[in-house]
């Protein structure tokens, strides 16, 4: 990966604080992802929250869904911050926000920001007065919104109308396209009206999450041109597995690109069991390989090939890689930087030592019919090279060494 610095330049939106964290302007681009936990049962809430935050998600959304998980909020917000986790909680409110954040103050308060997808707050008059009771809620606690459209709930009174209008034009266009512009303009309309009803400009993120790759590019072009709020990026519903992160992958990556997207979430379905944690890493490794932020020391590692019959690189690619991750807790504070590191692990003779060259520390390892020495190069300089049972212990410990030596806080 090129060591220079990212050429993108990114679109000018309003900084938005959320707790301590800042979202848009000159902030960086913000991680964040949402439990699968029951709220209303707080031990596995928090636990889920903590292990989140501490993978690197800036800003964890919750739902909140029922009267059980409202009252729940305030003994989550409580127990993260005896934890010391002081990761900013997203209320997502669907149908009866208006309701709980009314009936339950503790959990508005707890709240650092709230969701409202304007599709879901009501139909015909009870929409405008249960959607204003949540934003006159978000003026009394000095409390964000994000307007978050989304393709699966949008507001059903808003499409008849603008398919109907669309049906009316002498040349009336793709169904399609209508749906698009109906997504941009709920959270257009939605963001204005909020603005009438109080809330300022710089509390207000607008997001329109679609399933569709070339949809959710589209709409996100169209809401970067009309708008200046800060944007909240994914792509909802991307699937399992490598369907879910490819999607993902190629719809942020194209808007990113493009200076669009203040905060991501990669919305991954885990596996049964899986940690949750998948959907940080991935959204961390989408930034840090465009350049946008580091998180953690990368390894470039070959495929490897017909040259490496043995499981021995891909064993040590894969432990280092482990490894460098499991360290990032502890060296973030004590080794400033360090999150830039790129390490090589290599396959063989043929591109191993130059790829290794590139990196601040790397190995070629030997391939198939290749003398049972591995060469180790540091800052593109050979310095050594390791021989035995134990290369892999011994190259951790020269990764460690090397940390230590450049990295360490003056
Ligand atoms: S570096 Fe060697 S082992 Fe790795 S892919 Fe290239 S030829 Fe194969």
């Amino acid at each position: 990966m090129s060591k220079t610095e990212s050429p993108i330049q990114r679109r000018r939106t309003v900084t938005v604080r959320i707790g301590d964290i800042g979202v848009g302007g000159d902030q960086p681009i913000r991680v964040q992802a949402m439990t699968n936990t029951d709220t209303a049962d707080i031990e596995s809430t928090v636990t889920q929250c903590a292990e989140l935050a501490r993978a690197g998600s800036e800003l964890v959304r919750i739902t909140v869904n029922n009267e059980s998980a409202a009252a729940a909020v305030p003994h989550i917000r409580e127990r993260l911050d005896a934890m010391a986790v002081k990761v900013p909680l997203i209320g997502d409110f669907h149908f009866n926000g208006h309701r709980l954040l009314s009936d339950y103050p503790a959990c508005a308060e707890a709240l650092a920001k709230y969701r409202i997808n304007p599709g879901n707050v009501g139909r015909g008059a009870k929409r405008d007065s249960q959607f204003a009771t949540m934003i006159e809620i978000a003026c009394r606690y000095d409390r964000p919104v994000r307007i978050g459209v989304n393709w699966g709930s949008l507001d059903p009174d808003l499409v008849v109308r603008m398919m109907d209008t669309n049906a009316r034009s002498p040349q009336p266009r793709p169904a399609e396209l209508v749906m698009r512009e109906a997504m941009v303009e709920s959270a257009i309309g939605s963001a204005l009206r909020a603005e009438e009803l109080g809330l300022p400009r710089d509390h207000i993120l607008l997001s329109c999450k679609m399933s569709g790759v070339q949809d959710l590019i589209a709409v996100y072009r169209a809401l970067a041109q009309r708008s200046d709020h800060a944007l909240h990026l994914g792509l909802t519903e991307a699937g399992m597995g490598s369907k879910g992160i490819v999607a993902s992958t190629a719809a942020v990556s194209i808007l990113l690109q493009e200076g669009i997207g203040d905060t991501i979430r990669i919305s991954l379905t885990p596996a049964p069991g899986e940690s949750r944690t998948r959907e940080i890493i991935v959204a961390q490794e989408i930034l840090q390989t465009m350049g946008l932020r580091s998180f953690a020391p990368m390894v470039a590692a070959c495929p490897g090939c017909g040259r490496t019959t043995s499981t021995v690189f891909q064993e040590l690619a894969e432990e280092i890689q482990a490894y460098l991750r499991e360290q990032m807790p502890a060296w973030r504070e004590t080794y400033p930087g360090v999150e830039t590191m790129q390490v090589a692990v290599m396959g063989c003779v043929v591109n191993g030592p130059g790829e290794s060259k590139q990196a601040n520390i790397g190995i070629s390892l030997p391939g198939t019919g290749e003398q049972p020495s591995a060469p180790v190069y540091i800052d593109g300089e050979k310095v050594t090279t390791l021989k035995g049972a134990d290369i892999a212990g011994r190259f951790k410990q020269m990764v460690d060494e090397y940390v230590v030596e450049h990295y360490a806080a003056s």
